[in-house]
């Protein structure tokens, strides 16, 4: 889950150096065009091959901050639209230093990757902010107002054959313990810490929401025609968290242990009846002793 491993500090300052990137982005644009259209002398950088590492955009995309969005799509295609940009404008200045007329092929060029560029740039921004505001801020993980049409769009597409989703409910064993014994910051670092390496195990597609206090409910989906072994993986997850030493300062570290509800999405069936399914799957593992996963049946 690549932005779901970016804590919300680290988001926060991305955004903000992302703006001020844009506004030197537009300021470079600015000096271009003048340079252009009044026949002055090209900046040495710009015509560069590696222009677009030198430019001040450039220094914040491959500077050291943006290290943990390497791998995001939105990321990369900004990186990518920038360079090529970054080639045309070459051309172009490479022209009117020789003294030659622009062909205004290569200028539309230019424009088009421009226009595309800005593009990539705010998608990114906007997905970027969505992430700031739709994740719970002490976990990390979605809001809970993202469950129902995140469930409902798997929902259409487990209707077409598309896929499969299967849904799954954790809530934490004897969680009230934890806040009674160790206080109400140590149950907070719990929490945090379990969710956090849920997120880390799961793969990009897969969503975990913060259903409720100590309850989250997880959406993985597979495709149609695989055989997906999630009871396996939900149990991988669970033996996980059971095995984390968290550390909690004076007291600690302590263990946690959490009992999983899993079902999967029906396409004949509404998606608030899965959630009470699963529900009662995570009802039935707390019955078994917690610890464990509980697939749902009919008889539940
Ligand atoms: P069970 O194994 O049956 O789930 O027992 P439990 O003690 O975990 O269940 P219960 O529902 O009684 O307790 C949940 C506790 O979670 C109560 C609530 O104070 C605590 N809690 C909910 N949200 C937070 C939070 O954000 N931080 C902390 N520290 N505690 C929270
Ligand atoms: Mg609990
Ligand atoms: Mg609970």
């Amino acid at each position: 889950m690549a932005l779901d491993e970016i804590t919300r500090d680290e988001l926060q300052s991305v955004i903000a150096h992302l703006k001020e990137a844009v506004y030197n982005h537009q300021q470079w644009h600015e000096a271009l065009v003048r340079t252009i259209a009044c026949k002055l002398p090209s900046n040495k950088s710009d015509a560069d091959t590696a222009a677009h590492t030198k430019c001040l955009f450039g220094q914040w995309y491959y500077g050291y901050e943006t290290t943990k969005l390497r791998k995001h799509p939105g990321f990369i295609a900004v990186g990518d639209e920038h360079q090529r940009m970054h080639h045309f404008a070459r051309q172009l200045l490479v022209a009117a230093d020789d003294g030659k007329p622009l062909d205004v092929i290569d200028f539309d060029k230019f424009g088009n990757a421009l226009t595309r560029l800005r593009l990539e740039i705010s998608a990114l921004e906007k997905e970027l902010e969505d992430s700031l505001y739709n994740h719970d801020s002490l976990t990390g993980a979605i809001t809970r107002y993202g469950i129902l049409p995140t469930l409902r769009e798997q929902h259409e597409l487990v209707k077409r054959h598309v896929q499969l989703c299967y849904i799954a409910m954790m809530d934490l064993d004897n969680f009230k313990a934890v806040n009674d014994l160790h206080g109400h910051p140590a149950g907070d670092r719990v929490l945090t810490e379990s969710v956090q390496y849920l997120i880390k195990h799961l793969r990009p597609y897969d969503k975990v929401f913060r259903y409720g206090g100590e309850e989250f409910l997880l959406s993985m989906p597979y495709p149609a025609d695989l055989t997906p072994g999630c009871d396996r993986k939900v149990n991988d997850l669970r033996e996980g968290i059971a095995s984390l030493n968290i550390d909690i300062g004076e007291g600690g570290p302590i263990h946690v242990s959490a009992s999983f509800g899993l079902t999967d999405l029906d396409p004949d069936t509404p998606v608030e009846t899965t959630i009470d399914r699963v529900d009662k799957a995570l009802y039935a593992a707390k019955a078994a002793g917690r610890n464990c996963v509980r697939i749902w049946n009919p008889s539940m």
